[in-house]
């Protein structure tokens, strides 16, 4: 028995096939990668049975992720993250099964954690001693802890603007940062100088095929944590695309293992905020990609991505799915997240809060039925993020003074 059935990487474009024991990036065409595994092996070999019975970390689908020593293996103990009922948000909204996956809880505090783990621990099987990334915040932070503990280097580059928090994570994991007077797609064109001239590693979003591997654990868990059965509806903050690809994929892969039904896939829903929203634009016209989004704004600044390398990976997850993309404004996730936390305890991001305000749009239009089982994806912790939080009317109280009621 393997530790791992990885096989090859695919070329979802032009169908090349590339070996996955040594490092690769894009494929030549310019297309992201996929990884693919022997699912005939992985059947004989492994039982749904048998992974319920194993540590609860995302590592419990190791045959079905990319590293094949297990010793390769960098962990913090990330993943099976909750999967809970929201009772009385959902009778708010009118929806009797509505759930959330909650990445606000595990280490890191996003759910970038996943391709981090998967994605560090490959690279260091491929030997990688140094790597680079742009990032808007959470990836950069994610990845440069990981790092750390693999002994590899990370040059992390983010915008000025991009969270204190974020910037203090890679600094404290003496991350080699650094900070740029502009957007996300100038820290892209500063990284993609030092690839090319020194050979560093390129972990950007998608450039390198094992991101994916680690986000597509978030589909094996849901399926998992319904008793391996599929809800009606996932609704996912879409930036990069990343997570959604991921799920995707898990889904087509637990279908060819035989551990889920072929005729019944969740729909998938893109959500992304109105002022960032190419893939909705996209879906609308029924275009296979997306355009660049011009002048893109938003506080739930993960989701903040004007053109995403796999845009055409996403809206293929939506029209095979029945599924659909959709905005909302920024008023709207507030108003969610507030909700949230008033009526379940949970101080939820902006980004998840986005994906239960388009759950509530999406009932209201009558695309998601009372009954059906929906998942929202919380990408992340609120506590991330506080300034999207504003205080008002705080009653302060000299020292004698006495609260009356
Ligand atoms: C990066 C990020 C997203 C978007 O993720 P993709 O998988 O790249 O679409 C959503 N929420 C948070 C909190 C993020 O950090
Ligand atoms: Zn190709």
């Amino acid at each position: 028995m393997s530790y791992s059935y990885v096989s090859h990487l695919e070329c979802p474009k032009c169908q090349a096939v590339l070996e996955v024991t040594e490092v690769q990036q894009l494929c030549a065409c310019g297309s992201p990668l996929l990884v693919r595994y022997d699912l005939e092996k992985v059947k004989e070999h492994v039982s749904k049975e048998s992974i319920g019975r194993r540590p609860t970390s995302l590592w419990r689908y190791h045959e079905l992720l990319p590293v094949s020593a297990k010793e390769n293996i960098v962990t913090l103990g990330e993943g099976w993250t909750p999967l809970e009922k929201m009772p009385q948000l959902g009778k708010h909204y009118q929806l009797s099964n509505l759930y959330i996956k909650d990445e606000g809880i595990i280490p890191t505090g996003s759910f970038k954690t996943r391709g981090a783990s998967v994605g560090i621990s490959k690279a260091k099987e491929l030997g990688v001693k140094q790597l680079a990334m742009p990032t808007n915040g959470n990836a950069g932070a994610a990845w440069a802890l990981y790092a750390a503990k693999a002994n590899i280097k990370a040059t992390i580059v983010m915008p000025v603007d991009a969270p204190a928090i974020t910037r203090k994570e890679v600094f404290i994991s003496g991350g080699d940062l650094h900070l740029v007077d502009g957007l996300i797609s100038d820290a892209g064109k500063i990284v993609g100088k030092l690839v090319a001239d020194k050979g560093v590693y390129d972990a950007s979003t998608l450039k390198e095929p094992y991101r994916i591997e680690g986000k597509k654990t978030m589909g094996y868990e849901i399926v998992e944590q319904f008793g391996w059965n599929v809800p009606d509806v996932i609704l996912y903050p879409t930036g990069g695309g990343v997570g959604i690809i991921g799920i995707y994929k898990a889904l087509k892969e637990m279908q060819e293992l035989g551990w889920i039904s072929d005729n019944k896939l969740p729909r998938l829903v893109a959500v992304q905020a109105e002022g960032c929203s190419p893939i909705v634009e996209a879906w609308k016209n029924g275009e296979t990609e997306s355009a660049f989004f011009e002048n893109s704004e938003t506080c739930a600044f993960g989701i903040n991505v004007p053109k995403a390398l796999g845009d055409f990976l996403v809206l293929e997850s939506l029209y095979h799915t029945n599924g659909c993309a959709i905005a909302v404004s920024e008023t709207e996730l507030l108003t969610a997240q507030k909700l949230v936390a008033e009526l379940e305890g949970n101080f939820i991001c902006p980004e998840g809060a986005a994906t239960f305000a388009a759950a509530e749009k999406l009932r209201k239009e009558g695309w998601i039925k009372e009954e059906e089982v929906v998942v929202c994806l919380n990408t992340g912790a609120g506590i991330k993020y506080p300034e999207t939080v504003e205080l008002a009317n705080i009653p302060t109280l000299q020292p004698g003074e006495f609260i009356e009621r």
